[in-house]
């Protein structure tokens, strides 16, 4: 007797060749598009240069340069008093994780009792699309997203159900036995309060299992705490993540908290460090000798309902002066996992620019970090963020520019998103990335 999942695969097999009969509908010639830049800005060489043309097709940059001839038929986006970039890069966020004053008293423990995986992957969605127009192509979403609400919204964005950055997503963060969390025994063997937003690997088996785990429901990089516990990870053990995880192409993302745990992370050949609060100056100059990535997740102060002391924020600053002195390799990192009245999540992240500037830090090496460098930490600057010929069409365009005055990146005027434009003269257009199905293709995963 068939079982249904049988049943299926048979009415699967009759249907396929009968989708083959039908007639193709032949493939339309890739829409071209001229983007005319009065100037464009070039990260890598920190310079701008001037009447430069951008062409796209399909979703692909294919020409730059001032000498490019604009085809016939082409569509073409005039981009005068503007400076256009590469898209920024937060390189680490929680876009499936808001904790807010109530009900949860800014207390994250609390957000998963009181929103659904399902309302945070909605918020998520939301959160995406304010990043998107703060001008944020790309974001790595480093965890606490409940039950991988972070690689639904990856898909979704993939599929073409919906506008976002492109997402660089972890899944569940695997630490040892209550990861960020301190439960109540009731709570974490009763109730598994702990989980979803932690994954438990306490041994090397259990290692090789929540790696596959995470990789199996969507994750494109693995987040571990390190040194959450007293029983932190040893540099074996995160030798074993880094392994496994390279199976899948994957790099390992460790949260650092202690400057043992740094030290083991950095022994392992960890590829980035999240949080600079452990990280000194011996650590930093391992770091750059190894090549270690470190994104700080620097917070400013004056955030309404988040205060930083001002001693504390003057030992980040100082801190992160130190890694660009010792030429550690910087990124943009946000740690936004919250809500400021009055900000969108992309106008929260840009409050992030602040310590930047504190810290001394030129405008080009800032800029740097916001792309060149995002692209890299999220491992896709082979195929995404540098407006160069044959990379996917994402860029944007700011009033001002970043070279003369930073903040200028704050004043996005236009967005281009896999070529297709999200935001004109300061204004969201959203409406030609919804679909009612995935136009990618379900297999987009
Ligand atoms: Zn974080």
């Amino acid at each position: 007797m068939l079982t249904r999942p049988l049943i299926l695969l048979a009415a699967l097999a009759i249907a396929a060749p009968l989708r083959a009969q039908a007639q193709p509908t032949p493939a339309a010639a890739p829409s071209v598009t001229a983007i005319r830049a009065a100037r464009l800005l070039d990260p890598d060489a920190g310079r701008v240069l001037t009447n430069q043309t951008i062409l796209v097709e399909g979703n692909k940059i294919t020409a730059v340069g001032a000498a490019v001839a604009v085809p016939a038929g082409a569509q073409v986006i005039d981009l005068p008093n503007v400076t256009v970039m590469p898209g920024l890069v937060d390189s680490h966020n929680h876009l499936a994780l808001t904790y807010k004053p109530e009900p949860e008293n800014n207390v994250y423990y609390y957000t998963y009792v009181q929103d659904s995986t399902a309302l945070r992957a909605i918020q998520a969605a939301s959160n995406g699309i304010q990043m998107l127009s703060a001008g944020f192509t790309v974001v790595r979403d480093l965890g606490n997203n409940g039950n991988y609400a972070d690689s639904a919204l990856r898909q979704a964005i993939d599929q073409g159900w919906l506008p976002g950055p492109t997402l660089i997503n972890s899944g569940i963060i695997i630490g040892g036995m209550g990861g960020q969390f301190f439960p109540t025994p009731e709570m974490a063997k009763q109730h598994g309060i702990v989980y979803p937003e932690y994954l438990d690997a306490d041994t090397p088996d259990e290692i090789v299992k929540a790696v596959r785990q995470n990789i199996l429901f969507g994750a494109k990089v693995i987040k571990i705490c390190v040194d959450c516990k007293p029983y932190g990870y040893t540099a074996d053990e995160m030798r074993l993540f880094v392994t496994e995880a390279a199976k899948a192409g994957l790099k390992v993302a460790g949260h650092v908290q202690t400057p043992q745990g740094a030290k083991n992370a950095i022994d392992a050949g960890i590829w980035s460090i999240e949080h600079s609060g452990a990280l000194n100056d011996d650590l930093h100059k391992q770091m750059a000798a190894k090549g270690i990535w470190r994104a700080g997740t620097e917070t400013p102060t004056g955030l309404q309902g988040h205060p930083v002391s001002e001693q504390a924020y003057q030992r980040t600053v100082a801190n992160l002066k130190n890694a660009y002195e010792n030429h550690v390799k910087i990124v943009f990192s946000t740690d936004a996992d919250y809500f400021v009245q009055g900000k969108t999540r992309g106008e929260l992240v840009q409050e992030f620019i602040r310590p930047w500037k504190d810290a001394g830090i030129p405008n080009a090496d800032i800029i740097r970090a916001m792309t060149t460098s995002g692209y890299q930490v999220c491992d896709i600057d082979k195929t995404r963020g540098p407006i160069k010929p044959g990379m996917f069409a994402d860029l944007i365009a700011v009033a001002g520019d970043p070279l003369v005055d930073i903040d200028a990146v704050r004043r996005v005027q236009f967005v281009m998103k896999d070529s297709v434009v999200f935001k004109k003269d300061g204004v969201m257009t959203p409406e030609k990335f919804f679909h009612a199905g995935p136009v990618n293709g379900w297999r987009v995963r």
